[in-house]
């Protein structure tokens, strides 16, 4: 029974998830705002010092990872944090 209940029980989320950005490391590229499932990702108006937007959250991250996979410029880090 115990077994049967807790099949039946949603998961709990115990953890929030957040893209880092490395300002300075951002070349405006735009791909991890296209390539995210979510579309969480948009790109700032304003400018880094090399002269380019940069990427930052917007909306809700589920930390799929797939953004700090594919900037070519390693310059995402997925965190989590309790929630
Ligand atoms: S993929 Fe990397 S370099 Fe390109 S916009 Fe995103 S953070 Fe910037
Ligand atoms: S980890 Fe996934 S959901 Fe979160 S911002 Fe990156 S691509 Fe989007």
């Amino acid at each position: 029974m115990a077994q049967m209940k807790q099949k039946l029980e949603a998961p709990v989320k115990r953890f929030s998830f957040y893209p880092i950005v490395e300002r300075e490391f951002c070349k405006g590229c735009v791909l991890c705002v296209e390539l995210c499932p979510v579309d969480a990702l948009d790109m700032t108006d304003d400018y880094n010092k090399l002269g380019y937007h940069v990427a930052y959250l917007k909306d809700i991250c589920t930390g799929c990872l797939i953004c700090e996979k594919t900037c070519p410029e390693l310059a995402i880090k997925v965190t989590k944090k309790p929630l």
